[in-house]
């Protein structure tokens, strides 16, 4: 059975098994960190179980990957020129699912702050100073 699986659709049950604590999640986490800002983790108990969340700022941050996630007019949501119908259907189930996740975390109170794969990769720094100021505009609730 597995063998008739194609490379792409493989590629999507490794993600979803993986799932976590990937090298850029790492990296946004160490800075919020060094800035002082202390989190938690996949919380499994919010919807989406959002990768970083900041009880304090009343703030959950997701780290999507473009492909995935779809970033809009991003060159990293390309549709797979095979298996179109596979793919829209997963893409359309992914998106769906994330703003129903954002819907129920802003129902219940919860800043939902998104960030996307290529601007952590490409431009870290200015991605940071964004997120800080958006933090900083925050309630804190100490
Ligand atoms: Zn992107």
């Amino acid at each position: 059975m597995a063998d008739s699986l194609t490379k792409e659709k493989r590629s999507w049950n490794m993600s979803k098994i993986r799932g976590k604590d990937t090298k850029i999640e790492v990296k946004v986490r160490k800075y919020l960190f060094s800035k002082g800002f202390r989190y938690r983790k996949n919380v499994a108990t919010l919807p989406g179980k959002p990768d970083i969340v900041l009880p304090k700022y009343n703030t959950v941050i997701f780290i999507h990957g473009c492909y995935w996630h779809r970033h809009p007019g991003c060159k990293y949501s390309y549709t797979p020129k095979t298996n179109i119908e596979f793919w829209e259907k997963k893409f359309s189930e992914n998106m769906a699912n994330d703003e129903k996740n954002r819907l129920k975390l802003e129902a219940s109170g919860w800043t939902v702050i998104t960030l996307w794969e290529c601007d952590i990769k490409r431009n870290f720094g200015a991605t940071m100073d964004k997120l800080l100021d958006q933090l900083h505009n925050m309630t804190y609730l100490g």
